[in-house]
């Protein structure tokens, strides 16, 4: 256990942190690799054949005997391959190794990561580039080098290389907005990203017991339990002495590799926790919260403990995300989402403020459809999670502002409410201009806005990258009404752009509760779209619109967008096809052998009992197996459909129309199998069932 006092010093202790690096680098070439990663320049072969030399000596130091370079690839997941920093030498011996090339540059074989058409099979080329704005580290006796990955042809087939080109074109239109507004000194501009991570704990051997956990991260059937969230009582909750000791150990192991894990508490479901780290520059929060997933499951396992991080790992309770916390910051240190003293004047805060709403308004397909995965279409319009409508809140005091921004009268703030609590000896506090808004799917929440629609299974790059080049591409249309106006009339022009922007948006915003289904008839009422599923989002992807936007500020090429377009839909379509099998099987043997074997002792009880004390006794026994026999059945039923309507899903050969299939026919016909299987389940004492009860896996740590 990290000793309190040592905290300090082992904080990313396994990192090549920029304290390594001044330590140990020669003067001339810290400076270079510096600017590389401030300016994001290119880095000469000399420069980094002494990066690697010192970073081996450094990794080999700290136990590392191979080195991998760590990617990203469009499975969702981190990738690696590890090779050793052993060269043979004549004497039968070896030294340690790794050249400015291995560090640079990395060739594994792409040919089987999906690259939606991309590359034939047979082009199997693909490279790995350092990506030296994300530190390297050391996990499990090897030196992980954070890279990108592309195609022979240069086509990103990964989720950093587009986050960093977003970054960049954010910055870039970021920039040359702020030099306009008289921010000389502004270079360059970062995005930050702090995400909020929630996810399961349940017990290991319960979890090994379940063929849907395993293979599908969610539970496909299981009654619910006699308790679920009602009583409110987890959320904040006592943290039971054993989950404490897994929040520990994995506060340690995120600490040592630089993770700056902040926040953990539990959630509102039972077994249900949340740990938040501390905002970083996006692409380095996108790796931290890749590892950090990683890290929880490897931690879990020491616990005796599974980690799920499925979105909806069990009906009726609720599901987990991954609230992105979004600001945009200045090299020169100025939060451009901070409102300030006197937010009504702060120009950059509400040009910024004014292209955010305008983004999230006129590309809301881009941001649904870059959270949609099979497992967080569950989650979406769930009553417990956002809604698949996209609105913006803005709080009281930010509503007033645009109100001003409308009617084209300045506001003033109001200054801080000072709290007062009715008892003498609690401390006084002013209290927060904006209270707080749960249901909202993207809500400003003081200085940065918070996105929760990602899921808790996959990496936050994608909706970073759509909403930082919506963002750009506002920055610049707002940029484009300024350019070329006079400097005394630019603040009337400014004012004149930002109503604009706001008359023409301004139906996305919505301060209320996003649950309702008032808030469902209203949207439609404003034109929002509701896009409920991955398949019904997905073809905004291909819109002109959208190819517009994603080549112009060189996120996408088209190539790269009808890619991703492919890869999003087959993993989609496979990943319900694993369940509908999964679904069929458990209900087929596991419950099923429960139910034949309660029901044949239920028989031999009955009619033993008939026998003794004559026909009008055992009516329990004879209710329970007629309900439990017409569970059964209909069960049966509805399995032969779902068989059959899944051999349909696998002869289609068009990827949206097999994704919609899945979603329209095969969902519901597992929803039918499950109704059955779960009444059924319920009859059954838990003694019978192969696999853990809700009750067991939910209550019993
Ligand atoms: P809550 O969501 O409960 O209001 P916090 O205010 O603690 O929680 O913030 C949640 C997350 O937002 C944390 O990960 C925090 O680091 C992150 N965050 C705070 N400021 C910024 C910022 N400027 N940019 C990005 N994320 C931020
Ligand atoms: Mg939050």
């Amino acid at each position: 256990m990290i000793d309190a006092e040592k905290l300090t010093e082992e904080f990313g202790c396994l990192v090549f942190n920029d304290k390594v690096m001044k330590d140990r680098l020669p003067k001339d070439i810290y400076k270079a690799v510096h600017k590389t990663i401030e300016k994001g320049t290119h880095l000469e072969l000399d420069v980094a054949n002494c990066v690697a030399a010192v970073m081996k000596e450094w990794a080999v130091e700290n136990g590392a005997t191979h080195f991998t370079h760590w990617f990203q690839p469009m499975t969702g997941l981190t990738a690696e391959k590890h090779d050793s920093f052993i060269s043979p030498t004549e004497d039968g011996k070896v030294i340690m190794e790794f050249s400015g090339k291995e560090l640079v540059k990395g060739e594994p074989d792409a040919s089987s990561f999906p690259s939606g058409g991309l590359r034939a099979t047979f082009e199997a080329r693909g490279y790995t580039a350092w990506d030296p704005s994300s530190p390297a580290f050391i996990k499990d006796g090897s030196l992980y080098i954070p890279t990108a990955f592309c195609s022979y042809g240069g086509e990103a087939l990964d989720k950093k290389t587009p986050l960093l080109r977003s970054m960049e074109a954010l910055s870039r239109e970021a920039v040359k907005m702020l030099k306009l507004l008289g921010y000389a000194d502004v270079n360059r501009v970062s995005t930050t990203i702090g995400s909020e991570q929630e996810y399961f704990l349940i017990d290991k051997e319960d979890y090994k017991l379940r063929k849907d956990l395993l293979f599908t991260g969610r539970t496909l059937l299981g009654a619910p339990a006699t308790k679920g969230q009602e009583m409110e009582d987890h959320y904040f909750g006592v943290i039971k002495p054993k989950v404490s000791a897994y929040m520990h150990d994995l506060d340690e192991e995120l600490w040592k590799l630089g993770i700056p894990a902040k926040t953990k508490h539990n959630e509102v479901a039972p077994s249900q926790h949340e740990l938040a780290p501390v905002f970083e520059t996006a692409n380095i929060a996108v790796d931290h919260n890749q590892l950090t997933m990683e890290v929880m499951k490897k931690v879990a396992d020491k616990h005796n403990f599974a980690c799920l991080l499925h979105e909806k790992p069990f009906e009726g309770i609720n599901g987990s995300g991954k609230h992105n916390n979004w600001s945009v910051c200045t090299d020169t240190g100025m939060n451009l989402l901070d409102p300030g003293k006197n937010p009504g004047e702060n120009t950059p805060f509400l040009v910024f403020l004014m292209a955010v709403i305008a983004a999230v308004d006129e590309y809301a397909p881009l941001l649904r459809l870059s959270v949609a995965s099979a497992g967080n279409d569950h989650r979406l319009g769930g009553n417990e999670a956002p809604p698949a409508i996209i609105s913006i809140f803005v709080g009281d005091e930010l509503s007033e502002v645009l109100k001003g921004v409308e009617e084209g009268n300045a506001y003033h703030s109001k200054g801080k409410v000072q709290m007062g609590m009715g008892a003498e000896v609690l401390p006084h506090f002013t209290k927060d201009n904006t209270d707080r808004n749960r249901t909202s799917p993207f809500a400003f929440t003081g200085n940065k806005f918070e996105f929760r629609m990602p899921g808790s299974a996959v990496s936050v790059a994608n909706a970073n990258i759509v909403l930082n080049t919506a963002v750009a591409e506002e920055i610049a249309k707002i940029y484009a009404k300024l350019e070329g106006v006079e400097k005394d009339k630019l603040n009337e022009k400014i004012a004149e752009v930002l109503k604009e922007t706001l008359v023409a948006h301004k139906r996305v915003l919505f301060n209320g509760n996003g649950y309702t289904d008032e808030w469902v008839e209203e949207a439609a009422k404003r034109g929002l779209p509701n896009l409920k599923s991955l398949p019904d989002a997905l073809p905004y992807f291909k819109e002109k619109e959208s190819v517009d936007l994603f080549t112009k500020h060189g996120i996408f090429t088209k190539e790269e967008i009808d890619s991703r377009y492919e890869i999003l839909l087959e993993n989609y379509s496979k990943s319900i096809h694993i369940e509908s099998l999964t679904l069929q099987e458990m209900a087929k043997k596991d419950l099923m052998e429960g139910l034949i074997a309660y029901q044949s002792d239920l028989l031999e009880e009955a009619t033993g009992k008939k026998a003794l004390l004559g026909e009008k006794s055992a009516t329990f026994e004879i209710e329970t197996l007629k309900a439990i026999d017409e569970a059964q059945g209909k069960m049966s039923e509805a399995i032969k459909k779902l068989a059959a309507d899944t051999t349909v899903a696998e002869g289609k050969t068009e990827v949206l129309d097999q994704a919609s299939y899945y979603q329209k026919t095969i969902l519901a016909d597992m929803d039918e199998v499950r109704k059955y299987a779960d009444a059924a389940e319920a009859l059954v004492p838990d003694s019978y069932l192969g696999y853990p009860t809700y009750g067991q896996m939910l209550f019993s740590l």
